[in-house]
This record gives structure tokens, sequence and C-alpha cells, in this order.
């Protein structure tokens, strides 16, 4: 628990979100911002800042995220069309809460190159 991180405190369940999916290890929550129709945010519920920080001892989250969002891709209905995962690191690589999380979008065709 990091105290003025906002993941952490929707982890916690102390500021509201629209909380989808839930495990001992993992919350997934709507974007707040949506960039597709199906937009997601997973994140674990030990505060970790960036994906710069993983270490051996921590690195199982990562896994536990994407199980996650393969898991909820399919429910969701979007696991054959097609999605997308992202994890953004830093100022240039789009990131803006220093809590790790990935990204889940589908619902619509994605483009390449991402911007
Ligand atoms: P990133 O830019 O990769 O750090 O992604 C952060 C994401 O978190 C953005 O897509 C925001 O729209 C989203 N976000 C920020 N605050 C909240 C919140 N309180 N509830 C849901 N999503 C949020
Ligand atoms: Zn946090």
């Amino acid at each position: 628990m990091s105290a003025d991180c906002v993941f952490c405190k929707i982890t916690l369940h102390q500021i509201p979100a629209k909380i989808v999916w839930e495990n001992a290890q993992v919350v997934a929550f709507q974007d707040i911002n949506p960039q597709a129709p199906v937009h997601m945010v997973l994140v674990p519920k030990t505060h970790i800042a960036r994906i710069i920080d993983l270490t051996e001892s921590n690195a199982f989250v990562v896994k536990d995220l994407i199980f996650a969002a393969n898991e909820l891709a399919k429910t969701l209905k979007i696991a054959d069309g097609g999605y997308r995962l992202v994890i953004n690191c830093n100022s240039a690589g789009g990131q803006t809460v220093y809590h790790l999380h990935l990204h889940l979008l589908g619902g619509r065709q994605m483009h390449w190159p991402p911007g």
C-alpha cells in the first residue's frame, strides 16, 4: 500500500471504481477514460510502481495480471475477435498512474502503430 496511490485505494475499496472482477491477487475495473468499447485496468493488490521495478521475487504478478486479463477477455466475449494488452512505463511510455497496471482493450479494431 502506498498512501497516495489511487490504484491502491481502489484495491482496498477506499475510493469507488467499477470493479468487474477480483481475486486474492488482482483487481480489474473499468477505465475512467475508456479508449475502446472494452477498456479494463488490471492491477496487482501489492503496490509496484512500474514494470521496470519487477524483480525475481515479484515478477509472478505479471503472470497473474495476464492470466486474469485472458480470462476476462473470454468472459467479455472479445477473446475470439481479438484484444490488446498494454503496459505503459514512465512518462514517454504514457504512464500516468504509478501503480503497475495492465490495460485490456477490445471491442473494436486496433491499429498499429498505436500512437
Ligand atoms: P497509464 O496512462 O498507463 O498510467 O494508465 C492509467 C489509466 O488509469 C488511464 O487510462 C486512466 O484513464 C485510468 N484511471 C486513472 N484514474 C482512474 C480511476 N480512478 N478509475 C479508473 N481508471 C482510472
Ligand atoms: Zn499503489
